[in-house]
């Protein structure tokens, strides 16, 4: 009977759908997402502003181009306009660079806890996701460059990564590129990058822009705040640029995201005041979650990832229902393969607080 209706082409039907991060708690008052790990000071208020204004003009199509939004990125970064493409979240590009590049039979690499969409993106083009292990949660490059074969076409890596918290120091980096084959292409995935306070880090601007191999993409949706609007950007050499054009939506990025966008990218006064805000509260949870006896593992990015015992009750499920009840939703990590444990997004100071208190009692509570 299946063979009589319409197949969809090999890989699709592998792929685990994308489980969002929760956003409700049913019957409580004040709900604190911290599941998505979106900025707890929203986006600037000039880029709110700037959306608002696009609401007189709704019957126009945006420019397909993007054309004021890159020269915006452009300045910022010190990039060159044209080498920018714009998408609808980074999920629109990472899917665009999965379609250019990948065909049936090829073969893409991400880390044990990857982000989820590389996955996704590889089977959706007929292609197979390839794992490499991490170590202590972190990106290992001898594993990645042990699992390339004559069929690996692209490489993803977040760095930092989700839902990890973790990062390799850029000189890692400019190793894994160095044991690639220059046919592979390296997806650099800098979503938090913005938060990231260590010496040894560094994006990889420089390494996309020496190499023919070498993309980077970057989110609005994250310390600029702009989620609901699905706006992200990468840069690349001029040849991946032009592959990725080809294949884009001649309108994926709406009106009000490219207005919002280049208020927000040019507001540097907002994006320092969100960085240290992390930076404050960052290692304050880090610390006070410690204290419970609950592991934290180190992140540089804007969220952590919690450990739970998994015995006595002390379940990652049992504190996300627990917490979850009193209105802080934090995000389940289990489809990342880490069932005993939560990420939680750096949130307000009432929601940390809130979260290290409502901690303590689950961890004091008898099961
Ligand atoms: C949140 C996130 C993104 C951003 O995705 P958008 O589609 O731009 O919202 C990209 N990569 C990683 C690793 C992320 O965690």
């Amino acid at each position: 009977m299946s063979n009589f209706r319409p197949q969809p082409r090999p890989g699709v039907l592998s792929i685990s759908p994308y489980v969002p991060g929760k956003s409700g708690a049913p019957g409580v008052a004040k709900v604190f997402k911290l599941s998505s790990n979106e900025s707890p000071l929203g986006p600037s208020p000039k880029a709110i502003a700037a959306y608002r204004g696009v609401g007189e003009h709704l019957e126009d199509y945006p420019d397909g181009a993007a054309t004021r939004l890159r020269e915006a990125i452009g300045r910022v970064y010190g990039l060159d306009p044209a080498r920018i493409v714009c998408g609808a979240g980074s999920d629109d590009l990472l899917n665009l660079i999965a379609r250019a590049y990948l065909a049936d039979g090829d073969e893409a690499i991400h880390t044990t806890h990857g982000f989820l969409v590389y996955p996704i993106a590889t089977l959706g083009t007929g292609a197979k996701p390839v794992v490499a292990a991490e170590k202590n949660l972190t990106t290992d490059v001898d594993a990645i460059l042990a699992a390339v074969t004559p069929r690996t076409k692209v490489v993803f890596l977040a760095n930092p990564n989700n839902p990890t918290g973790t990062y390799i120091p850029y000189d890692e980096v400019k190793r894994l590129h160095r044991g690639l084959r220059p046919d592979i292409l390296l997806v650099l995935d800098a979503a938090y990058a913005e938060y990231v306070r260590r010496n040894d880090y560094a994006t990889g601007l420089e390494l996309v822009a020496e190499n023919d191999n070498v993309v980077m993409c970057r989110t609005f949706s994250k310390i600029h705040a702009l989620a609901a609007l699905r706006l992200g950007w990468m840069v690349g050499p001029a040849h991946v640029v032009d592959a990725v054009n080809r294949i884009r939506g001649p309108f994926n990025v709406n009106a009000p995201a490219i207005e919002a966008g280049i208020a927000a990218v040019e507001d540097a006064e907002h994006i320092e005041r969100s960085r240290q805000h992390n930076e404050r509260w960052l290692p304050w949870l880090t610390e006070e979650i410690g204290k419970l006896g609950l592991t934290v593992t180190p992140s540089v990015a804007n969220f952590i990832l919690i450990h739970f015992p998994g015995t006595d009750g002390k379940t990652a499920t049992a504190a996300d229902a627990f917490l979850t009840a009193r209105g802080l939703v934090l995000r389940s990590v289990a489809g990342y393969g880490l069932p005993n444990a939560l990420r939680m997004s750096i949130g307000t100071e009432e929601a940390n607080r809130l979260l290290v208190a409502a901690l303590g009692e689950f961890m004091g509570a008898t099961a």
